[in-house]
């Protein structure tokens, strides 16, 4: 009898790893970091529940770390199956992996030189070798729902889930047991910019959905209402506009909206730049993508035009780019990463930025507790910056309505489309408080059995 077993983004948004096994076989779903709070972040330490040469394939939803990041690890332990994940989300695993493994290297490194490390020497999680033999197993299937096949007896179908390039809906097939389940992965919002909509869910016994905002309904002020108001008064007062974004998804989605209201006429074309090396190699990979791009985009993109490319946009690559930009003045907006300032070219801004009282911080995504990004939006009037206090004189905006999920009604509006009741559902990927919210809305909504599974906890597919 087939089991499935959640070992990651159980009661917690990060570490998405869910292992079905069946008589001797073993395929994991996602292979995530933990990240946040440093109890969760010890179970990436922590020797796995499984050995990791154990599992003979490993199917990806999508590219963010907390889904993908423990795969360096898990190889380095000595897992050599294949990777399943659409052509999307392994471009910008090439991009994202050896990030993740050189910001490991970067953390042991930096406690080993002050001291602060319980381990003598700190070792790094993974290295970006571990990284790049990781991306040595990546086997790109297409993301249109045909069958593959995995393992001998179980198969699997890749569907556009929204949430970002790339990004996947799972159907996995346990054939001896004639059990279909499908995993959300992390579900988009419609209406996104650039990307497509979740396609319609296919039919399922099991069905694994995710919970981020299972409590929360999106504000309805469009980010693109926000950003009008924002770049005019820029052009008005001469001054000069930051914006932190993640590389990722939420970089594009600004360059797409600014690129638009200029179109429009809706604001003055002011110079743009990108000024962060990741944000520009995954600008490039998702303009390549051509059957990921909703109809929006391939309209604006007739032509040869870059739709994510503003009017007057300069893409800085070097560090001296980078250092030059500092000594330029007058209204311009600047898009850099770090998304929450936690490190990066978007550190080196923020010094010039923070303390001129015309300038505007413009904040397009969450900023976790304990960052430099959530201590400036939250009004705090000095801060630390690459080693020094400076006041924070800017202006601060928060634009809520950017997000790459689904909120809880954009869920069951997707859950709607499923053309036939699941047997059990399993709400995960949510903290407690939202995932328990998303099992309530579906029980009241559908009545079908569901389930808010606990670290560890495993269930029969029967
Ligand atoms: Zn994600």
């Amino acid at each position: 009898m087939a089991t499935l077993t959640f070992w990651g983004a159980a009661g917690t948004v990060t570490g998405s790893k869910y292992l079905i096994e069946i008589h001797q076989n073993r395929v994991l779903v996602d292979c995530g970091l933990f990240q946040g709070p440093r109890e969760l972040r010890e179970r990436n330490w922590a020797e796995a529940p499984f050995p990791a040469a154990s599992v003979d394939a490993v199917l990806l939803t999508h590219a963010h770390i907390d889904h993908t990041g423990y795969l360096p690890r898990f190889v380095n332990q000595g897992f050599r199956g294949p990777v399943y994940c659409s052509r999307g989300t392994a471009e910008l695993l090439r991009i994202l992996l050896p990030d993740s493994a050189r910001l490991q290297e970067e953390e042991a490194d930096y406690r080993n030189r002050h001291n602060i490390t319980r381990h003598d020497p700190a070792l790094p999680l993974y290295t970006e070798e571990d990284a790049i033999a990781a991306l040595g197993l990546l086997q790109v299937v297409p993301n249109d729902g045909q069958l593959i096949k995995i393992i001998k007896g179980i198969s699997a179908e890749f569907r556009i889930a929204g949430h970002i390039l790339g990004s996947s809906q799972v159907l996995a097939h346990i054939e001896a047991d004639h059990q279909r389940v499908l995993f959300s992965g992390d579900l988009g919002k419609y209406d996104q910019p650039i990307i497509r909509d979740p396609v319609a869910p296919p039919a399922c016994d099991y069905l694994v959905v995710e919970s981020t905002y299972g409590d929360r309904i999106h504000d309805p002020e469009g980010p693109k209402v926000a950003l009008e108001r924002i770049i005019k008064n820029a052009a008005l007062h001469d001054s000069e506009i930051l914006i932190p974004a993640f590389a990722v998804g939420r970089a594009q989605e600004v360059l797409y909206l600014i690129r638009e209201l200029e179109d429009e006429k809706r604001v003055p074309i002011l110079p743009v730049i990108l000024d962060s090396p990741m944000a520009s190699a995954a600008t490039r990979v998702y303009a390549n993508r051509r059957e990921e791009h909703d109809e929006q985009y391939v309209t604006a993109s007739a032509g040869n035009a870059n739709p994510m490319h503003t009017h007057s946009m300069i893409a800085s690559t070097t560090r001296e780019d980078s250092k030059r930009l500092n000594k330029e003045r007058g209204a311009r907006v600047i898009i850099s990463a770090s998304g929450m300032m936690t490190g990066g070219r978007v550190l080196h801004h923020a010094l010039r930025v923070l303390p001129d009282e015309n300038a505007t911080i413009v904040f397009v995504g969450y900023q976790a507790a304990g960052t430099l990004g959530r201590r400036v939006a939250d009004g705090e009037r000095e801060v630390k910056v690459l080693g020094q206090w400076v006041p924070v004189r800017c202006n601060t905006e928060r634009i809520g309505g950017f997000s790459a999920h689904a909120d809880w009604q954009e869920v069951i509006r997707w859950l709607q489309e499923l053309p036939a009741p699941p047997r059990r559902v399993f709400v995960t990927h949510g903290e407690v408080g939202s995932a328990t919210a998303m099992a309530q809305h579906i029980r009241e909504r559908f009545d079908w059995p569901v389930e808010v599974p606990e670290h560890g906890q495993q269930f029969e597919l029967s």
